[in-house]
């Protein structure tokens, strides 16, 4: 049977993307070590970059020049990045998110045995 190629819509990219993200973000350490602040920092930069809407990719990064990455800790990179989907909302016209429910919204990925903990990575 062959596959059938469906284009993905820039809303279910969209969608796809900010799963992926915030679950990342529900995820990341309370004490990040150097490593995952970087990287934090590059996958947000990289997106900016390589993210297959262009437009989207412009946008996103003009709004990482005004408003940095933040990710000393949890709390602060889940806060940054409900922030910077909430300036990508208003500029697409949809409601803001109140960033206090963040946690509620997203968590951390079902997982047994905690195999999917960050918690313990090694900084190189
Ligand atoms: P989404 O915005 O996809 O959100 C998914 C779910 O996340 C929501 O249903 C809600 O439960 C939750 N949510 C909403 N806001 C927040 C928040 N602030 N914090 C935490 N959770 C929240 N589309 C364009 O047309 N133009 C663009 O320039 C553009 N730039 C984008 C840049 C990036 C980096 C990404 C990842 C996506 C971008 N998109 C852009 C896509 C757009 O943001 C939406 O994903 C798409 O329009 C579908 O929207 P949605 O209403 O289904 O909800």
């Amino acid at each position: 049977k062959g596959y059938v190629v469906k284009p993905l819509t820039k809303e279910e990219l969209g969608r796809s993307t900010w799963t992926l993200l915030h679950t990342i973000a529900a995820q990341f350490p309370e004490k990040p070590t150097r490593q995952q602040k970087k990287d934090a920092k590059e996958l947000m930069a990289i997106l900016s970059r390589l993210y297959p809407c262009k437009d989207c990719a412009d946008n996103f990064k003009e709004i990482l020049k005004t408003y940095p990455v933040q990710a000393e800790s949890h709390a602060q990179f889940s806060q940054w990045l409900c922030d910077a989907h909430n300036i990508v909302n208003r500029s697409l016209g949809k409601p803001q998110f109140p960033c206090q429910r963040v946690g509620a919204r997203w968590g951390k990925l079902e997982c047994l045995d905690g195999g999917c903990d960050l918690e313990g990575n090694m900084d190189f």
